[in-house]
């Protein structure tokens, strides 16, 4: 990646604008260009050999290059490569699928509705607490409560439900009726002396306080991850989601749980709610439903909801929402086959056994004098770099070690991702103890070199 920029890299940068990237920097280093994957590893146009320690964005939980799911995909667009929902239409793939989503949620539900992306999930989350709220005659029973570095999306909606401000500034995020609430991270927000139970009733609290401040007449919602995956690997204390649910039931407002990154056995459990005691009223799925080799997100939701829902689209003539990709038929013959891979491999039992190997890593690195803190749930986690550890003190200038370190890293052969000066990890669900230990035998040495940079 140093020195003058290939053929591939110029074309890039003459030619892409690419998300979550300083555009004035890519111009001069060029993209990294990914050729191929297999198994936990992607190959760039160099041969270099990756372990791909963040599944992609979250997703590839299967890996790469599996021939059961290439060869569903091959399958499904020799039959049916392209149908919809629209108008009462129908095919196989979709209704399987909704039923396996049915079987497996962490709540009672009635109905699936399909989309193709996570911000699209959550979009269509709020129209649809908006439009349930207008069935049950409460017009005024609108906005939504986030929280501060949760991660939604980038729509105009969850990108204002996403609690981070480069996913605000310029872009005139949020529009109104979205409210954000604390962040469940107690090393960072803890107070001196609080435990992690009266740090969980201090923010339950607090989040009862912005509802009567509000009024709960024009509350509809509160949306929340299980663990915080793009805000930094946030994983809530054991209390915080029990504390919350409370608060959310006294005042009638809906909670909405994000699995984007959670679902599908991330945190050792089929979805994140279970993991930690949270009672949804509908659910986002997206990225694991078809281990990301094909797009398609979907949204679960109770009886309640899906009765009210139903009935008014009798009322105004026909349920006026729906995308043209939503539920397309090859990302619901995916999802189905890697759900039944899941199933057959038992994946989340994987998941369970590699978890405390997983964490024993991070937690053996929690020592290194730039580690803060290391946390993790399942087989996501994160580690938070400080300049000084012991006073959880932050960097001066927010990113610049955490991103070094993960340069660091990529040179030593491991893909991970900088969160501001968290470096996360969340691999492949399929990845082996040896894989574990390939993964983080190169993260010491990241670390040492980010650490005598950072003096
Ligand atoms: N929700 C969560 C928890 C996510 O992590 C993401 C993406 O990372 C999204 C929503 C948005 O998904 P997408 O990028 O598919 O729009």
């Amino acid at each position: 990646m140093d020195g003058p920029l290939s053929n591939a890299q110029t074309r890039d940068v003459e030619a892409l604008l690419h998300p979550y990237t300083n555009a004035v920097q890519h111009r001069k280093v060029g993209p990294h260009v990914i050729e191929r994957g297999e198994g936990v590893y992607v190959f760039d146009d160099s041969g270099k050999r990756y372990i791909e320690g963040m599944a992609g964005l979250w997703c590839a939980g299967l890996g790469f290059g599996d021939s059961e799911l290439i060869d569903a995909a091959k399958e499904q667009m020799g039959k049916l490569p392209y149908y919809h929902l629209f108008g009462g239409k129908s095919f196989e793939p979709a209704i399987e699928l909704a039923e396996k989503i049915k079987e497996l949620a962490p709540m009672p539900v009635s109905k699936v509705i399909y989309q193709s992306s996570g911000s699209e999930a959550n979009d269509t989350q709020v129209k649809l607490a908006w439009y349930y709220n207008n069935a049950r005659g409460k017009p005024e029973k609108k906005k939504i409560i986030s929280r501060v570095r949760g991660y939604h999306g980038v729509t105009i909606v969850s990108g204002s439900l996403t609690g981070l401000p480069y996913n605000h500034k310029r872009f005139d995020l949020p529009v109104d009726r979205i409210l954000h609430t604390g962040t469940p991270h107690f090393w960072r927000e803890g107070r001196d002396g609080e435990t992690e139970a009266e740090f969980s009733a201090r923010l339950a609290a607090e989040l009862d306080e912005m509802i009567i401040r509000e009024g709960p007449d024009t509350v509809a919602a509160f949306i929340a991850e299980p663990v915080m995956g793009a805000g930094g690997v946030l994983v809530p204390p054991a209390d915080y989601f029990p504390a919350i649910q409370a608060v959310l039931e006294r005042h009638d407002v809906l909670c909405i749980d994000d699995e984007v990154i959670c679902g599908f056995g991330r945190t050792g459990n089929w979805f994140g709610a279970e993991t930690f005691g949270m009672k949804p009223t509908s659910i986002s799925m997206a990225k694991q439903l078809t281990a990301a080799y094909a797009p398609l997100s979907a949204v679960a939701i109770n009886q309640d909801m899906a009765d009210a829902i139903e009935a008014q689209s009798g009322e105004v003539g026909t349920f006026g929402h729906g995308f043209t990709y939503g539920g397309h038929p090859l990302g619901c013959a995916v999802g189905v086959k890697t759900i039944e891979i899941y199933q057959r491999r038992d994946i989340v039992g994987h998941v369970r056994r590699m978890a405390p190997i997983f964490r024993a890593k991070l937690d053996a690195l929690a020592a290194h004098p730039l580690v803060g803190e290391a946390r993790a749930s399942g087989l996501m986690g994160g580690l938070e770099l400080s300049p000084d550890p012991a006073k959880k003190a932050a960097f001066c200038e927010p990113g610049k070690v955490g991103a070094y370190a993960a340069d660091e890293l990529l040179k030593r052969g491991v893909i991970s991702r900088a969160i501001g000066d968290t470096l996360a990890f969340c691999p492949p669900m399929v990845i082996t103890e040896a894989e574990i230990e390939e993964l983080f035998a190169p993260v010491e040495g990241a670390l040492d070199a980010a650490h005598a940079w950072a003096k």
